[in-house]
C-alpha cells in the first residue's frame, strides 16, 4: 500500500523555463545548475530533460558530475565549488570537468595534476558577497600564476551577486568586477536566475540559471513565477485521509495550536514533515483541496498536516490536495513558512515518490 503523496515533475515546465532564460540570455551560453539533485527534481532526470537545449550543467558534487559523464553527458560540467583534493582535480581533468577556482590552495592542486588536456578554469572573484572568491584586487596576479600552469586550458571570470534579488541589486559589485576585469579580454560567466531577469544588460559569457528553470521566482518579493513567465516543475500532491468535524473551542493537532472558533470541517491531508513540508509553516499556509484554495490549520505532523475544508462541502476522504506546484505557487507556501522556494524543492523526502509528467 502506498501512501498517496507524491512529487510530479512536469518536464514541459523544465524547457518552457529554460526557454526563458535564453531568452533573456542574449547570445551567453547557460550552464543549467542542477546541483542538490537538480534542486529536488532529480539530477539525472533533469539532465536528460535540458540534454539538447543547456550549454553545459553545473554542480557541486564530483560524484554527481561523475555519474552525468557516465549516463553519457558529454557537454561541459561545471564544479561550482571545484575540488578539495589533488585526486579530485585528477579524476576532474580525466573526466573533462571544469572547475571553478576560488582560493590559493586549488591554484596548488592544479599545479600538482598531470592532466592529459588543460583544465578549463572559472576563476571565482568576490564581488561583495564575502563567502567564495579571490579579492578582486587580486585578479591579476592569481590570472598570472594560473597562465604559468599548462595545466590550466581556457579561464573564465566569474563571480556571484549578493544582492541581485533585493533592492540594492547589482550595479555597485558589478562596476567593481568591470574594474577588476578590464581590458583582460577573458570571457565573463555573472548571471544566476536573478540577475538573468532583473539586469539581463549585465551580460556575460555564460549564465548560471538555476531557480527559474525550476519554476521558483528568484526574487519572489519583487516578482511572482507566473508573472516572470514561468511554469512550476514540481507539483507536490496528494489526499485528504480523514475527515474531523470539530465544535467551537476545540483544538487541531500537537500542542493544540490551533483552537476553532466555530464548528470546523478540517481535512487529514498525507503529508507531513518527513515528507520535506515545512514544519514551521503556521496556520493558514495556502494549500489547495480539490481545486480550491484554503488554509492549514494547527502545528504540522511527521506524516500529516491539517486542511479547513469548511467552505469546501464536496470534500472528503480521497479528495486531491496540492501541497504546492500547479494552482499554488511553492513561493506562495515558502512565504508563509519563512522560507523560499529553493528550500522547499530541495527538501523533498526521499520517501515521496517522484513520477515524471
Ligand atoms: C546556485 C548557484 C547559481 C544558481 O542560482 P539561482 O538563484 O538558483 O539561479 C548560480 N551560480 C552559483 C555560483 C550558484 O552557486
Amino acid at each position: 500500500m502506498y501512501r498517496p503523496i507524491r512529487a510530479s515533475i512536469r518536464i514541459s515546465a523544465i524547457r518552457h523555463n529554460f526557454g526563458v532564460a535564453r531568452r533573456h540570455a542574449g547570445n551567453a551560453r547557460l550552464w543549467a545548475v542542477i546541483k542538490a539533485n537538480a534542486y529536488g527534481h532529480g539530477l539525472l532526470r533533469v539532465a536528460a530533460v535540458l540534454g539538447d537545449l543547456a550549454d553545459g550543467f553545473a554542480l557541486l558534487d564530483i560524484e554527481d558530475a561523475l555519474t552525468l559523464r557516465d549516463s553519457g553527458v558529454d557537454k561541459p560540467i561545471l564544479l561550482l565549488e571545484g575540488c578539495f583534493s589533488t585526486a579530485d582535480m585528477q579524476v576532474a581533468a580525466a573526466r573533462g570537468l571544469s572547475v571553478v577556482v576560488h582560493q590559493p590552495e586549488q591554484v596548488r592542486l592544479l599545479a600538482a595534476i598531470r592532466p592529459a588536456a588543460p583544465v578549463p578554469v572559472f576563476l571565482k572573484l568576490n564581488s561583495g558577497m564575502n563567502r567564495l572568491g579571490f579579492p578582486l584586487s587580486r585578479c591579476r596576479d592569481v590570472l598570472q600564476s594560473l597562465r604559468e600552469l599548462p595545466q590550466v586550458g581556457s579561464i573564465t571570470l566569474m563571480t556571484h551577486f549578493a544582492q541581485a534579488d533585493d533592492e540594492l541589486g547589482i550595479a555597485e559589485p558589478l562596476a567593481r568586477f568591470r574594474q577588476a576585469s578590464e581590458g583582460l579580454g577573458l570571457p565573463l560567466s555573472l548571471a544566476n536566475s536573478a540577475t538573468l531577469l532583473r539586469f539581463p544588460e549585465a551580460g556575460g559569457d555564460w549564465s548560471r540559471p538555476g531557480i527559474m528553470l525550476y519554476g521558483g521566482s528568484p526574487m519572489p518579493r519583487l516578482a511572482s513565477a507566473a508573472s516572470l513567465g514561468l511554469e512550476p516543475a514540481m507539483t507536490l500532491s496528494s489526499t485528504l485521509i480523514a475527515v474531523q468535524e470539530i465544535s467551537a473551542g476545540e483544538h487541531v493537532g500537537y500542542g493544540g495550536l490551533y483552537r476553532a472558533p466555530q464548528a470546523r470541517r478540517v481535512g487529514i491531508v498525507a503529508c507531513g514533515y518527513a515528507d520535506g513540508y515545512p514544519r514551521h509553516a503556521p496556520t493558514g499556509t495556502p494549500i489547495l483541496v480539490a481545486g480550491q484554495r484554503t488554509a492549514t490549520l494547527g502545528r504540522v505532523s511527521m506524516d500529516m498536516l491539517a486542511a479547513d475544508i469548511t467552505d469546501i462541502p464536496g470534500a472528503g476522504i480521497g479528495s486531491p490536495v496540492v501541497l504546492w506546484g500547479e494552482g499554488l505557487a511553492a513561493d506562495e507556501v515558502a512565504d508563509a513558512a519563512g522560507t523560499i522556494s529553493y528550500e522547499l524543492f530541495c527538501a523533498l523526502a526521499p520517501r515521496v515518490p517522484v513520477v515524471t509528467v
